[in-house]
């Protein structure tokens, strides 16, 4: 049986390494210390607990509110070969009382329960009877009033402190602003913990917002251009609008499903079951749908309404790419969406002081959804973390937009709506300015007012776009009771009074032409899967994953997730045991389906040919890794010669120099021997130098190397699986190739490796 977390890491879930906080948790956890761990959707927050409580002697106890969720974790685990159970109100009691006995006899390493069941009195002096592992409560947010989702139980579990003064306790949330943090602190008697927070930073998800237009047309198109066959989630305001949308987009082939409130359970469970079981569905839903959702191949997260807040929208996008592949947050976003929120935030209903943190709220969205940079600053910095460089993963990094000086633009803008009394919406003032004659401009004598007529030079369009951006600065504001009437706030004086430039994006109107062209990105597989080939083989290897989920009834992601198909797709393993080298793969899980995956594989080989194996995303990273610490060593080695040669003064010829001497008669000789007989310098030396410049890209390694090109491939596969270890030493890889090659050849080997990594990433740069 493993033991160390490592071990559990890699034989058990088959990942290669640690992620983020996950280490440093899991070590205080097995330590015996109480955490508090606030890590975003996706981060990789079950290991935390699920590792610790298989390393910990004893059950390891899950409170979590949600009862599908536990399922899901319970159905991983077991297929993982890991010791897990859970006790709720849906399991029949002759089922529920024989995960009990599993329970008192010691053979579970992992219990998931519901709050309300482990606070019974039988339950806990059954647990008493036990060694407990460590508590774990997920979801620990629930404890706090102040976000949507509390649940009075959770209060109770304050008692484990003093039930269970030895077991260590972790509670774990994605909800990580302040009131919530202290809340849970508080409430759940976690003063001696240990806070881990991670980020919020999601690197994987692309944020982008275009202007809405013809939302349903936009979604279309999104999803034809970038998501064709992909598992998403599409948000929207209402009931009636879900079921719109859903059904629009099934009627022009994508396959979608309802989700909301006004649905029967029966009908809700289902199509969620459905979502999370088969692949390519789409999920149009309300907020109703979420929390527990946690499908790790959601391939995107569209808004066709806006989310609340911030806060809201990064929960909800944080659905999209848990597994960590690339995925789009999308959203179309308008004027009248502006207009419809700020009617939501009733001014009589709620306190003066409720009501001006919804109006920052919105404001806040606001100005994220009509930012002129990198988007993911705007986010993150509202949760107060500073990205120090624009992320170059957002629509605003990919395609910046150009701003002009619009100041004068925005004081027609602004005098426009002071002309006409400040009782207008949107649509009525760009006539008034562009000029137009309309029913009510007649009715209203606004065709007689200065500013009738003064912005031929926009479109409509675009002096909507004005008219957003002054809204997203606060320069004006929607007045509440009224459908989109705008207002001057006392911000819109300094402007007026050309105190304050005004710079504007208009790039509306001008991306028509553009933008068709721009927007036809490729699915997301493409950004690994290069060749026809490899991408044959990874929709092979779908279609075997779905007909086996199907048979076994689980979901396709729980045989393996889709990293773990496209690491088989890039790494072309030729036999079963090389499948262990591919994250996701773990012992039980090469058992059960190595065999079927492995004859995929071969028979497509034969078909069509291995193709050059590459690297995994992760592997070149190792690589790139270990390349750093070589350059540095280096670095370092050469400062130190530096300082020694500075004190003997006038000593050797330089070392580069004596590379470069040996590189170049090497190129005229072709012989490692011969140039250390010419430049009376052993073989070992010259092989050193060669080595070396095969790493700086100027030899090709295989002008030195002397092996078959299968041998060759043997040493680079073992070399990156050690590297994606973070193993660097050359010891390991000669002792795993049973000494069959010199520490010569390999080291050229990986100086070759070195030297492609290096190109790959300045060719993937340009
Ligand atoms: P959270 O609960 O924080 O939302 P999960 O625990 O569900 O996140 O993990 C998200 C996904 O990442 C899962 O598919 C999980 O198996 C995977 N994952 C977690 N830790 C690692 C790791 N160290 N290496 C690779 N994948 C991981
Ligand atoms: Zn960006």
């Amino acid at each position: 049986m493993p033991s160390t977390p490592l071990d559990i890491l890699r034989n058990v879930y088959g990942y290669p390494s640690f992620r983020g906080l996950q280490e440093p948790v899991i070590q205080h956890l097995c330590a015996g210390g109480d955490a508090v761990v606030l890590m975003p959707t996706g981060g990789g927050k079950s290991l935390c607990y699920q590792i610790p409580a298989m390393v910990r002697r004893g059950v390891g106890v899950i409170v979590s509110p949600l009862i599908a969720l536990m399922r899901d974790q319970v159905t991983a685990l077991a297929a993982m070969g890991a010791r897990a159970e859970c006790l709720n109100s849906s399991l029949p009691p002759n089922a529920a009382w024989a995960v009990e006995r599993r329970l008192l006899q010691g053979e579970l390493d992992l219990l998931y329960v519901a709050p309300e069941r482990l606070m019974t009195p039988q339950f806990l002096s059954m647990l008493e009877s036990l060694d407990i592992a460590l508590f774990a409560i997920d979801e620990a947010h629930c404890v706090s009033q102040w976000g949507h989702d509390f649940r009075p139980e959770y209060l109770q579990l304050a008692v484990l402190k003093e039930k269970f003064p030895n077991a260590p306790r972790l509670a774990l949330t994605a909800t990580a602003d302040g009131p919530t943090r202290v809340d849970i602190v508080q409430r759940l008697h976690f003063h001696e913990a240990r806070i881990f927070s991670a980020g919020f930073d999601r690197p994987n998800i692309r944020y982008a917002v275009v202007p809405k237009k013809s939302a349903h047309k936009q979604l279309l198109d999104f999803i034809r251009t970038e998501h064709d066959g992909d598992s998403g989630i599409v948000y929207r305001m209402s009931r009636t609008k879900v079921e719109d949308t859903a059904s629009w987009l099934d009627a022009r082939g994508v396959k979608s499903l309802p989700y909301h409130a006004g649905l029967g359970k029966i009908e809700r469970d289902a199509n969620q079951d459905r979502f999370m079981r088969e692949d390519g569905l789409v999920m149009v839903a309300t907020v109703a749908f979420g929390m527990g959702v946690d499908k790790p191949d959601v391939r995107f997260v569209a808004h066709l309404d806006p989310p609340k807040s911030l806060e809201a929208y990064h929960q909800e996008t944080g659905r999209a790419g848990r597994d960590g592949l690339p995925a789009n947050a999308w959203m179309s976003f308008g004027l009248g969406d502006l207009a419809v929120m700020r009617r939501l935030i009733a001014p009589d209903e709620v306190q003066a002081g409720q009501k001006r943190i919804e109006l920052q709220k919105l404001n806040a969205l606001a100005g994220y959804c009509d930012a002129t940079s990198c988007r993911r600053q705007v986010l993150l910095g509202y949760f107060g973390e500073d990205l120090a460089e624009p992320c170059g993963n957002c629509d605003l990094c990919l395609n910046p937009v150009e701003t002009v000086d619009g100041t004068v633009a925005a004081q027609k803008a602004l005098s426009c709506v002071y002309r006409t009394g400040q009782r207008f919406g949107v649509g009525h003032l760009v006539n008034v300015l562009r000029g137009r004659a309309s029913k009510n401009v007649l009715a209203f004598n606004h065709d007689q007012v200065s500013t009738f007529g003064i912005g031929e030079e926009y479109s409509s369009d675009q002096w909507k776009a004005i008219y957003r951006q002054l809204l997203a600065d606060g320069s004006l504001e929607i007045e509440s009771r009224g459908y989109g009437t705008l207002r001057l706030t006392d911000r819109a004086w300094s402007i007026l009074r050309s105190e304050r430039a005004f710079p504007i994006r208009l790039e509306e109107t001008r991306r028509r032409g553009e933008k068709r062209e721009r927007r036809k990105k490729r699915v997301w597989s493409h950004d690994f899967l290069e060749t026809a080939e490899e991408k044959e083989l990874f929709e092979t290897l779908r279609d075997l994953r779905a007909e086996l989920a199907r048979r076994e009834g689980v979901p396709p992601y729980q045989v393996f997730g889709d990293k773990t198909l496209l690491g088989m797709a890039l790494h072309k393993p030729l036999e079963q045991k090389e499948l262990l080298d591919i994250s996701g793969v773990g012992a039980v899980k090469l058992d059960r389906y190595g065999e079927v995956f492995m004859k995929a594989l071969l028979e497509h080989y034969q078909a069509r040919g291995r193709g050059e194996p590459r690297f995994l995303p992760e592997e070149e990273e190792a690589m790139r890794a270990a390349e750093e610490k070589a350059a540095a060593e280096e670095a370092a080695d050469a400062e130190r010669r530096e300082r020694r040669k500075a004190l003997k003064k006038g000593g050797k010829q330089e070392k580069g120099a004596s590379v470069e001497a040996s590189l170049e008669m090497f190129r005229e000789l072709g012989s490692v021997e011969a140039v250390a007989e010419a430049r009376a310098l052993t073989p070992g030396t010259v092989l050193g130098h060669l080595v070396k410049a095969v790493g700086g890209g100027e030899l090709d390694a295989d002008a030195v190397l002397t092996i078959s090109p299968e041998d060759k491939q043997r040493i680079e596969k073992k070399l990156a699986a050690f590297q994606l270890r973070e193993i660097t030493a050359l010891k390991p890889v000669y002792d795993a190739l049973d000494g069959a090659f010199d520490y010569d050849v390999i080291r050229c080997v990986r100086a070759g490796m070195w030297a492609r990594g290096k190109k790959r990433k300045k060719i993937s740069r340009c």
